[in-house]
């Protein structure tokens, strides 16, 4: 995937982090007894996370000022599809998604020197984690509908509310909040507020599972959380724009790792109809199986294209509120097409809970959901398209 990126630093970051996975991480599941669905340990995590950031790979998306490698978005794409296609359970946390540099990303350039300091400097050397919590029980795709009120008292802010399914939650020492800070206004101003996970007044409780079966989500409940007004990210009101700054990139950014995901289902699925024999020879010979094959072949073809040039576009510094939404969502929705093609494939053995491609199936399933459900992207690219030629533009 991605073969076009042949600069040699480049090649070479890339084949460091095979390295890591292969020669650390992997021992590492193995000796742990870790897969993609166990709880993983906080200590653990931590011992990775500061090894790859000692290793040069943590922050590699952020610039060279703040410690990374200032990579682009194509590089990025690259190296969070082979991520994904390793089917190693701790590859997501060696470019820090789920609590790492990723998550704060575009919000740095808000950040107060004091709020780099204390919270964004020791997310960078992997030190700290993180998460951001917008959704909340009766909030989803209607963001502005959150209700979670951050009250002002005296110098500090009073928050209270609920947020809901915040990935990395589990293991996160501090979250970004979304709040209502004046809900007179339309709309409401919204306002990001860093909140430590350690406060009285705050619980963070997972117990639900996702069909993943992984356990990195969790539920925030703050009841009358008193933080210094210093905590506030960006100034009030502008936690709306703030979380929207990221969205596109993010929504892109989860396009290679459904790729990954899909790639290994696809690779799995090849071999195995090379070797499972049915009616005296390999099921490889059916044409019903080569079509699927070759179905799959395309659609990772197709996805992989429009990464790429929705990545380009991205370093370019241009305009990705459509482009970004149309990847996400013909990415997950094949993506999802091929996984299932990778079950049909290996018959029994493709429907046995546990196995890679059952697995796979049902982590791309979620991709549907969230970062914007298929219907939300819909919504934003109909917007896009058909803004220009209505008689209000
Ligand atoms: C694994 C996982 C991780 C997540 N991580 C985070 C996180 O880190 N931080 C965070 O803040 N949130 C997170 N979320 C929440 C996620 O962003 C929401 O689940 C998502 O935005 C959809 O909201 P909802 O689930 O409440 O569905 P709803 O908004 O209730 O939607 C239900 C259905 O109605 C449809 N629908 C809703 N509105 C419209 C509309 N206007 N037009 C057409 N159809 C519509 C939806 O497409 C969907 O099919 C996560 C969710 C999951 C499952």
């Amino acid at each position: 995937m991605f073969e076009q990126l042949q600069d040699p630093p480049f090649v070479a970051i890339r084949q460091g982090i095979q390295r890591f996975v292969d020669e650390e991480l992997r021992p590492m599941e193995r000796e742990l007894g870790l897969d993609a669905e166990s709880p993983l340990p906080v200590e653990v995590l931590r011992k990775v996370w500061r090894r790859s950031a000692a290793l040069g790979y943590y922050a590699a998306c952020l610039p060279q000022a703040l410690g990374g490698k200032g990579l682009g978005i194509l590089e990025q794409c690259a190296l969070k599809a082979d991520l994904a296609a390793s089917g190693c359970a701790l590859a997501p946390h060696v470019l820090g998604d789920l609590g790492g540099p990723p998550r704060v990303g575009n919000m740095l350039k808000h950040a107060t020197p004091e709020q780099l300091e204390r919270y964004f400097l020791p997310v960078i050397r992997g030190e700290r984690s993180t998460c951001f919590a917008l959704t909340e029980p009766h909030s989803g795709s209607d963001v502005m509908s959150i209700r979670t009120r951050a009250v002002s008292d005296g110098d500090d802010l009073v928050i209270t509310g609920h947020k809901h399914y915040i990935s990395g939650a589990p293991f996160a020492d501090f979250a970004i909040v979304m709040c209502v800070t004046d809900p007179e206004t339309t709309p409401p101003a919204i306002t990001a507020v860093l909140v430590d996970l350690d406060l009285p007044g705050v619980t963070v409780s997972h117990e639900y599972v996702p069909m993943s079966g992984q356990h990195i989500d969790a539920d925030i409940v703050m009841d009358q959380v008193r933080v210094p007004r210093s905590c506030v990210l960006g100034g009030l009101g502008r936690g709306f724009a703030l979380g929207m700054s990221r969205i596109n990139v993010n929504r892109l950014l989860h396009c290679p790792s459904m790729l990954g995901l899909a790639d290994r289902a696809y690779r799995m699925s090849l071999d195995y109809a090379g070797q499972r024999r049915q009616f005296g020879g390999p099921i490889a010979r059916f044409q019903a199986i080569q079509h699927m094959l070759a179905d799959m072949a395309a659609a990772l073809w197709a996805c992989e294209s429009m990464i790429a040039q929705t990545a380009m576009l991205a370093d370019a510094g241009g305009d990705l509120r459509m482009k970004a939404a149309a990847c996400k969502l013909f990415v997950s929705e094949r993506c999802f097409e091929i996984a299932d093609k990778a079950v049909q494939i290996h018959g029994n053995v493709g429907v046995t809970r546990g196995h890679p491609v059952e697995r796979t199936f049902r982590l791309l399933r979620m991709f549907r959901v969230f970062t914007g459900t298929s219907e939300i992207q819909r919504n934003t690219i109909a917007k896009a398209i058909l803004e220009p030629a209505s008689p209000a533009a």
